[in-house]
């Protein structure tokens, strides 16, 4: 009986797969977690009591089947199991890694709520797609039939991806611009290989390659090539370019050398790990080797750079955040993991200004937390007469992204685009305000999360779909 090998949240206790110990893991920017064992894996998902109704699932943005291919792991039945866990996600193995569990579907499983601690939903999802992979289950797409229609898709981050799996699968040809020189978007060139190494990327563009979609990469949309000359060339476009634009503090001194965007120092860090020569790496403009490193902000970005530098051997790594941590942005797994890997946090500090022409300090004004603002969150104030200087001689901005203003670079002004800049889009369907164009993740939602850029994918790539077919429809009147 399958029940019989579920319900063991009682005697089992949950156990996440080891994490290498931090003076071994901050020699490389290999991921921290291993995988589990066959047998560990069947354990842990045997902890899931089998819900009727499953907040894990009602919580997953892809609405994942959690109980059923929870009970096929604890079965042994690992090959079901990946198909029904990569029939609702994409990229499944990417998302077990990288997704905030403990905000989604983890943080809402009952028996976390009973005080068990949760089912390890996300290293199980990881477990699974990790082993299809290694045993040739996850197959080359192969479409029915090839239909002529051909759709565009501008950006090949999770977003621009996962709506090109869904459409290539249903035989339509696709074409994805990117302007990198590789594929992947953010999961590639932003977030680290401590988190998600590259290959596991790379493996599912090779998977893309392989099922037909083509790519023209180097292509920066707006400089290389126009819009129009896309839309001309297909019956349908998607908008998935994410958010690029950093949001900068405006203080004295911010112009100094030495003071650097986040993601200009993780795509330098991210292009080292490939074995590119990076110039502004190797002159030492986005190294931290050596150095007094301060970053500043609190959300994941922050943690990704304040942990890319503890591996770059800097000298001191520290994160100045203007709340405290309870109030942080960020991942508390991440936060964890950046404490035991030597990472100094300064709390309730904000950065007034920098010192030196090629950057020496940061002054620092102490806050503390006032009144809630209208959502609630207690508002920072300045504690007069507490400024100090905490020496710096790199310090990253990592206080998050903005569209870019794609009407204008693009020279479409009728591309309607909201008071936050983000494209305006069919909240189902993606449809934009030009006929035949769709937007995706991102740059509809502004700095978001990839599992939410794949939902919107898959979605947008169901609506073009329909869209494609009418006009199919037509045209054989
Ligand atoms: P992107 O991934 O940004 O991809 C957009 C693509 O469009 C890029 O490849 C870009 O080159 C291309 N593009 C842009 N403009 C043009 C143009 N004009 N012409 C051609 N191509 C263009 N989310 C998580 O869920 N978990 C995490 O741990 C996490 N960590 C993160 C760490 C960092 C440092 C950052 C910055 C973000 C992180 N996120 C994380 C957020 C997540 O990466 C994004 O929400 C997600 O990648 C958005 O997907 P997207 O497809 O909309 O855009
Ligand atoms: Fe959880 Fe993310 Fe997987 Fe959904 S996609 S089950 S939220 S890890
Ligand atoms: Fe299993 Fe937890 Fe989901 Fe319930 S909420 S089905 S126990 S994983």
């Amino acid at each position: 009986m399958a029940g019989q090998k579920m319900l063991k949240f009682v005697d089992v206790e949950r156990d996440m797969p080891e994490k290498r110990p931090p003076n071994l893991r901050k020699e490389d920017f290999g991921e921290i977690y291993a995988e589990y064992a066959t047998a560990k894996a069947a354990e842990q998902a045997s902890r899931c009591s089998q819900c009727g109704v499953p907040y894990c699932q009602s919580h997953c943005p892809l609405h994942n089947n959690i109980p059923d291919w929870l009970r096929m792991t604890a079965e042994g039945r690992l090959e079901e199991a990946y198909e029904l866990s990569q029939a609702t996600n994409t990229f499944p193995e990417i998302c077990g890694r990288i997704c905030p569990q403990d905000r989604l579907c983890e943080g809402n499983c009952v028996i976390e709520q009973s005080g068990h601690g949760t089912v390890t939903i996300g290293s199980v999802e990881k477990y699974i797609t990790d082993t299809a992979f290694e045993n040739g289950w996850v197959k080359p797409i192969k479409p029915h039939t090839e239909r002529a229609e051909s759709v565009g898709i501008i950006g090949a981050g999770p977003g621009g991806l996962a709506a090109a799996d869904i459409l290539r699968r249903r035989g339509v040809q696709v074409t994805v611009y990117d302007r990198y020189d590789r594929g992947g978007g953010l999961l590639t060139y932003g977030i680290p290989g401590f988190k998600l190494e590259k290959d596991i990327v790379m493996q599912r563009m090779q998977q893309l390659e392989d099922g037909g979609v083509e790519f023209v990469l180097n292509c920066d949309v707006g400089d290389d090539l126009s819009f129009d000359a896309i839309r001309g060339k297909h019956e349908a476009v998607l908008i998935a370019t994410g958010v690029y634009k950093t949001r900068g503090l405006e203080a004295p001194g911010v112009g100094a050398e030495g003071i650097v965007r986040a993601i200009d120092y993780l795509t330098a860090s991210n292009r080292k790990s490939f074995g590119d020569v990076v110039e502004e790496f190797e002159s030492g403009e986005l190294n931290a080797t050596g150095k007094k490193v301060v970053v500043i902000g609190g959300g994941d970005t922050a943690m990704d750079c304040v942990r890319t530098a503890i591996r770059q051997g800097a000298e001191s790594v520290k994160c100045l955040y203007r709340r405290d941590e309870a109030n942080m942005p960020g991942s508390m797994r991440e936060v964890q993991n950046a404490k035991e890997e030597g990472v100094e946090f300064v709390w309730l500090s904000a950065p007034k200004g920098f010192t030196g022409d090629k950057v020496e300090g940061v002054m620092v004004q102490k806050m503390r937390l006032g009144a809630p603002d209208a959502s609630g969150r207690q508002m920072p104030e300045l504690i007069e007469g507490s400024d100090y200087i905490e020496d710096a001689d790199l310090v990253v901005q990592a206080l998050g992204f903005e569209p870019e203003d794609i009407p204008t670079l693009w020279n479409v002004p009728e591309l309607e685009v909201t008071r936050w800049g983000t494209i305006k889009a069919e909240f189902t369907t993606g449809q934009t305000s030009l006929e035949g164009v769709f937007a995706a993740g991102d740059i509809v939602r502004g700095a978001s999360l990839v599992v939410w850029a794949i939902k919107d994918g898959r979605d947008a790539a169901e609506a073009i779909l329909e869209y494609v077919n009418q006009g199919a429809a037509v045209a054989a009147e």
